[in-house]
């Protein structure tokens, strides 16, 4: 079969489209055989790419997938050939004092598909039936693959460790991620006030089209001076975090007396300061977040199910041009998700 692999970290020209042997189940386990059909590029694919420490080598990249069941060994109950699938990301024991008590992103063996392990890009993949869950019947594969990694995080960070409130101030920087498409929609569907910002003015817009109440752009405004306009000198309950140290200043300034700053990651940067005096004086908190629980993972599911929320995807590449997927990424910052198809 072919695959998106990578042999070293580097620059795009590091990404190969490899022949490599295609996977093959044990007809008396629990394995599963899925024929790819889509597979969305992440932060994390360019992040492994230029080099995360300890990647196994070669890699196939990719966490987020949407395809077809090939074929099941004799002990899958729960999925057949022909069913419509995507994939869930998360690898994790099972066993473990995390695992035990439903918090499987707390694992000791945390792992992700496209990062510890061969992940989606790719004609076939060998899973587990606790790495499928049925597709979405009103999505398109490209669209199915849009969204499990980018919205499992956003629905994590906001209903889970922020704990959004009906009624209270969300701020969420850059609506043209798949983080930041999803955390305006989800906020928005928990009747919180969304606020938000991005590069362009196109992406600006499409926070206005997801629910946010105001966007601006922060390289023709002041963002500071428009917030603390807009919502007085209270400030925002929540900012949701994902850029780094380009924009961590702003978000700290523009925090609420118990205000909660998430993150889930530091694109620009990961070095950045933090005030203590104003910490506790304001009764701030400042959570780290990654992934989420699988019983999140269905509740962020069921929202999509029921089209209470939908991906935004930008583009849609052959899986073999993935090099130019990853200069369009690199180069534009898209506006949502760029999907690669098998053809
Ligand atoms: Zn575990």
């Amino acid at each position: 079969m072919k695959a998106v692999r990578i042999h070293q970290h580097g620059d795009g020209s590091e990404l190969c489209w490899d022949s490599t042997p295609k996977p093959q189940i044990d007809s008396s386990s629990d394995d599963i055989l899925v024929q790819i059909k889509a597979a969305a590029i992440n932060h994390l694919d360019i992040w492994v790419r230029k080099g995360i420490p300890g990647v196994p080598l070669p890699l196939i990249l990719g966490s987020d997938g949407a395809g077809v069941v090939e074929s099941c060994g004799d002990k899958v109950s729960d999925f057949s050939v022909g069913d419509e699938v995507i994939i869930q990301p998360l690898l994790y024991c099972g066993s473990c004092r995390h695992c035990k008590n439903g918090k499987e992103n707390f694992c000791f063996k945390l792992g992700i598909l496209g990062e510890t392990t061969n992940g989606t890009q790719c004609e076939y993949i060998k899973v587990k039936s606790n790495q499928l869950k049925k597709k979405p019947s009103h999505l398109s594969f490209s669209d199915a693959a849009a969204f499990p990694l980018s919205t499992q995080t956003a629905y994590a960070m906001l209903v889970k460790r922020a704990r959004i409130q009906p009624g209270e101030t969300v701020f969420v920087w850059g609506a043209g991620s798949g983080v930041g498409s999803m955390a305006i929609q989800i906020a928005t569907y928990f009747d919180c006030t969304v606020y938000s910002a991005g590069g362009t003015d196109a992406k600006v817009h499409l926070a206005i089209k997801l629910g946010a109440v105001k966007s601006w752009n922060y390289k023709k405004t002041d963002i500071s001076a428009v917030v603390r306009k807009t919502v007085g000198k209270i400030g925002i309950d929540v900012v949701f975090e994902h850029v780094g140290s380009k924009t961590w200043e702003l978000s700290k300034r523009m925090l609420a007396v118990g205000g909660r700053l998430v993150s889930c990651g530091a694109t620009t940067g990961y070095d950045v300061s933090i005030d203590l005096r104003h910490l506790f004086m304001k009764q701030q908190s400042i959570i780290g977040s990654t992934m989420s629980d699988i019983q999140t993972f269905e509740e962020m599911l069921a929202l999509i199910n029921d089209n209470k929320i939908y991906p935004v995807v930008d583009r849609i590449f052959p899986m073999e041009k993935v090099k130019e997927a990853h200069k369009y990424i690199e180069r534009s910052g898209p506006l949502g998700k760029v999907v690669l198809m098998n053809e």
